[in-house]
């Protein structure tokens, strides 16, 4: 099946050619057509099946018709993270290349004084993280009675964050009828009591997880007793000088500790964890 039958505009078939695409993936080719005809959609999905693109598409030829208002967006998604709103947003930006449609973030880390002239001058696409929504909201720089199509991406991530009061606030910020896309990995019952409030009979479409290693990680599990780690890792790394390693520790303080026993024993070796601010991250 190509891109052609799924009811999408020559603009965004275009585009999405010169994004290099040729098939839609799964929840794209049961998604595009339900968000197309303004039906609710909950998409059980992961990240890496193709999700972002399955409501970035539809959404782009729906705000095709219709102008924006100033402070009021006409759409809406929210992310769990920043960097997830970014990505979405460099959706919009490779897909809506044949559209006129603007956009802004309300993110950590990006400058609200640029966001806020775009809000004011009206903009289609808002992309946001709860709590900085929330907290532009407060001060009356955003209003959101206008959005016609609002987005829930990465639910479940929302709720491990704690989010999901807040999701639950920004859904009574709304007017009654507009279209919700909702996005989740996992179903857990939170999640799914949220769905019941925020969904009208929604499309649902579930897809197979996507594989969850590449094919080229050869995987093994050493045993070692708790004061060994470290040593067990340095002989791994040494066994193989030329290459580079990613190690996940499960607690913040670990990473730090081991980051600093790799460079005394020589290593280059860096750190990663949500302790750091923004620059040294
Ligand atoms: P996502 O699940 O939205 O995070 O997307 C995972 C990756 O798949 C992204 O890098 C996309 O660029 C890519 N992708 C999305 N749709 C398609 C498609 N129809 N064919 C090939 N790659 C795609």
């Amino acid at each position: 099946m190509s891109f052609d039958l799924l009811g999408l505009s020559d603009e965004l078939l275009k585009a999405v050619g010169e994004a290099g695409y040729e098939t839609p993936t799964p929840i794209q080719k049961q998604a595009i057509p339900p968000v197309l005809m303004g039906q609710d959609v909950l998409g059980i999905a992961q990240t890496g099946t193709g999700k972002t693109a399955s409501f970035v598409l539809p959404m782009l030829d729906v705000l095709a018709q219709g102008r924006s208002r100033a402070r009021m967006p006409r759409s809406l998604i929210l992310e769990p993270t920043r960097e997830l709103a970014a990505q979405v947003a460099e959706n919009f930006e490779k897909y809506g290349k044949y559209h006129e449609l603007t956009m802004a973030l309300i993110i950590g880390g990006v400058s609200f004084t640029d966001q806020m002239k775009l809000l004011d001058r009206g903009v289609d696409v808002l992309i946001a993280t709860p709590g900085r929504l929330l907290d532009q909201f407060e001060r009356g720089n955003v209003m959101l009675t206008g959005v016609d199509i609002f987005v829930i991406d990465e639910a479940d991530r929302m709720m491990d964050m704690g989010f999901i009061p807040d999701v639950e606030r920004i859904g009574t910020l709304m007017a009654q009828r507009h279209q919700t896309l909702f996005f989740s990995a996992t179903m857990p019952p939170a999640i799914k009591k949220l769905t019941d409030k925020f969904l009208k009979d929604p499309k649902v479409v579930e897809v197979a997880r996507p594989a969850q290693t590449a094919t080229t990680v050869t995987q093994f599990y050493l045993q070692v007793g708790p004061r060994d780690k470290r040593e067990a890792l340095r002989e791994i790394l040494n066994g193989d000088p030329e290459a580079t390693a990613i190690v996940f520790c499960n607690r913040k303080k670990d990473v730090s500790i081991l980051e600093g026993s790799l460079r005394k024993h020589g290593f280059s070796a860096g750190q990663l964890h949500g302790d750091m601010d923004q620059p040294a991250r």
